[in-house]
């Protein structure tokens, strides 16, 4: 019998860090450009911002946090925010990115639960941290990610030391030692939107960051190149920030940052003014570019193709994007666990379709790359086939998804390896997978499932509805009965016959929803997804009542 021998290649350890080097070293001139915090257009190459994030490193140091640290940042998309991804990791601590529009009560429990030592704040949140701090006992300052002219009197008065970032990093070398990592060593942190129970940690590390970079530059995910000019609109404490911040400048392409111009407006000039062609973003902030082209007869002639993900895309967002607006839309799902799990990708049987098949092939949620396992099960565990009819519990594994959450005791697998997304999915025979629903969005009516993502995707079709959310309310008879939220597009009033008769020309009658009200504003979450937790505490009974 013969024995495997060991290969001969070099052995290295890796830090994040190496993407920002490799950027400054070989696409040194290519520019981070960002719609700044403090108003104008801020520039930066990539060579400069390495140097800047040296200079950081040195002032982490010289505040005494050290490797194993865990840091917050409370931040828009801006270049500040990219060199404290680089800079935090790179020095070993854990750069934890904090969503700012989490209610008081999470933050807390987050920065309290993560032992934050220091949060790098943007002027536009120091008010959000200042709310809660007397509830956080282990932060020992805040770092205000602006300059002295910025910097206000009350931001002193705060009650922990206050830095200035720009001062701080004023007084710094441009020189760093950087350490390299073992495979695993923490590099970053984001927690779960937590719609159910506390959030939870996910605790990425540095080469399950390097190994996403490599994934998401496949042109089969997000086709990345030196060429782009990539407008990121994610929030970089959404899921990792899709990894964008690591695999843009990995390739050396062009990453363009709104900081907090994020109205349509502000998306479409920079858009224009950068030649983005391509962006991200989740689908509620996808309606506000499209309706301010729709409304102000516009066009974005660079864009090429929009990545969204985050939660169902509708068909009629896929179809205005390629038909008035030339742009294809990607649609893609992936979690904080995951960061980017699949993207809906071009395949040869597509082109022999028509328009219509190919755009119901693209409103599935896509295909894995590699490194990602995927299958369906039933509620007993076996798995289902890919005949995309075939609907169970969507199950993961591989490099880049959790291993356990952050502190807890206990592992987030099954006996196998498998997470449990909590998602339900068919997964068709081409390899697509199409989210059916949320395990707990499913609409229970009589024994048969109704999938409440499937009707909202076809309200939306109705030209006159801005956003629909489906629920299951309760029902004497059907135990649950889908009942439908609807916002009015601006300045348009939909009747309710209409909007049922667009989804009784997709769904079968017993699928249809039993009314539908309409409301001025849809509760959304932290991360701009329809939050069906208010609505379902105020709808439980409305049919009951009825
Ligand atoms: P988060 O960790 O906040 O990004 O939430 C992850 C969850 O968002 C997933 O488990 C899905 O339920 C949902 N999600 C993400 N992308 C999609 C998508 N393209 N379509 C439907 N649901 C999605």
């Amino acid at each position: 019998m013969t024995s495997a021998i060991k290969g001969l290649m070099q052995k290295k350890k890796f830090s994040v860090i190496e993407i920002l080097q490799h950027a400054a070293t070989w696409n040194g001139d290519v520019e981070v450009v960002t719609n700044s915090v403090e108003g104008g257009v801020h520039r930066i190459g990539y060579a400069k911002l390495y140097d800047r994030t040296s200079q950081l490193a040195n002032a982490l140091t010289g505040l005494d946090i050290k490797a194993g640290d865990c840091i917050g940042t409370m931040a828009w998309n801006t270049w500040r925010h990219l060199e404290c991804w680089y800079g935090l990791s790179g020095i070993g601590a854990i750069c934890h990115t904090l969503n700012p529009r989490l209610f008081p009560d999470q933050i807390e429990y987050i920065v309290n639960h993560a032992e934050d030592r220091f949060i790098f704040v943007d002027t536009s949140f120091v008010s959000v941290i200042a709310n809660v701090l007397d509830r956080l006992p282990m932060l020992e300052g805040l770092v205000v990610m602006t300059d002295k002219e910025h910097m206000t009197d009350d931001m002193e008065k705060i009650g922990v030391p206050v830095y200035c970032y720009e001062e701080l990093l004023g007084r710094e070398e441009c020189d760093f030692d950087w350490p390299l990592f073992n495979a695993d060593t923490a590099s970053s942190l984001c927690y779960t939107s937590g719609t159910t129970g506390n959030p939870k940690g996910v605790l990425y590390s540095h080469q399950s960051n390097l190994n996403h970079a490599m994934v998401t530059a496949h042109v089969d995910v997000m086709d990345l190149s030196a060429r782009d000019s990539f407008l990121l609109i994610v929030p970089m404490f959404h899921a990792n920030g899709w990894g964008l911040p690591h695999s843009i400048p990995m390739v050396g392409g062009k990453l363009v940052l709104p900081g907090p111009h994020m109205d349509g407006k502000s998306i479409y000039d920079i858009i224009l003014a950068e030649s983005c062609n391509k962006t991200c973003a989740v689908p509620t902030v996808m309606t506000v570019l499209l309706d301010h082209l729709d409304n102000n007869t516009l066009q974005i002639p660079s864009m090429t193709k929009i990545f969204i993900g985050g939660s169902a895309v509708p068909q009629s967002m896929i179809e205005s994007f390629e038909e008035k607006y030339d742009a294809e839309v990607m649609h893609g799902w992936g979690m904080t666990e995951t960061v980017v799990g699949t993207f809906n990708c071009s395949l040869p049987f597509m082109d022999e379709l028509s328009f219509e098949e190919r755009i119901k092939v693209r409103c599935k949620q896509g295909r894995p790359p590699f490194g990602l396992e995927m299958k369906i099960v039933d509620d007993e565990g076996n798995s289902l086939p890919h005949d995309g009819e075939a609907f169970g519990k969507l199950m993961v594994r591989g490099l880049r998804v959790v291993e356990r959450y952050y502190k807890a005791e206990e592992s987030a697998l099954d006996s196998e390896g498998w997470f449990d997304t909590g998602d339900v999915s068919t997964i068709d025979k081409h390899g697509f997978m199409q989210i059916t629903d949320r395990a707990k969005d499913i609409i229970k009516s009589g024994g048969e499932w109704i999938s409440s993502v499937d009707i909202e995707n076809t309200a939306v079709g109705h030209p006159e509805v801005q956003i629909a959310a489906c629920l299951g309310v309760k029902h004497v008879k059907w135990e649950e009965r889908p009942l439908l939220i609807v916002v009015k597009k601006e300045g348009c009033d939909p009747s309710k016959a209409s909007i049922l008769d667009i989804i009784s020309s997709e769904h079968a009658k017993w699928q249809l929803p039993d009314d539908v009200v309409f409301i001025d504003e849809m509760p959304l979450t932290a991360t701009g997804k329809i939050d069906k937790k208010p609505l379902r505490i105020t709808y439980e009974n409305y049919l009951m009542e009825a």
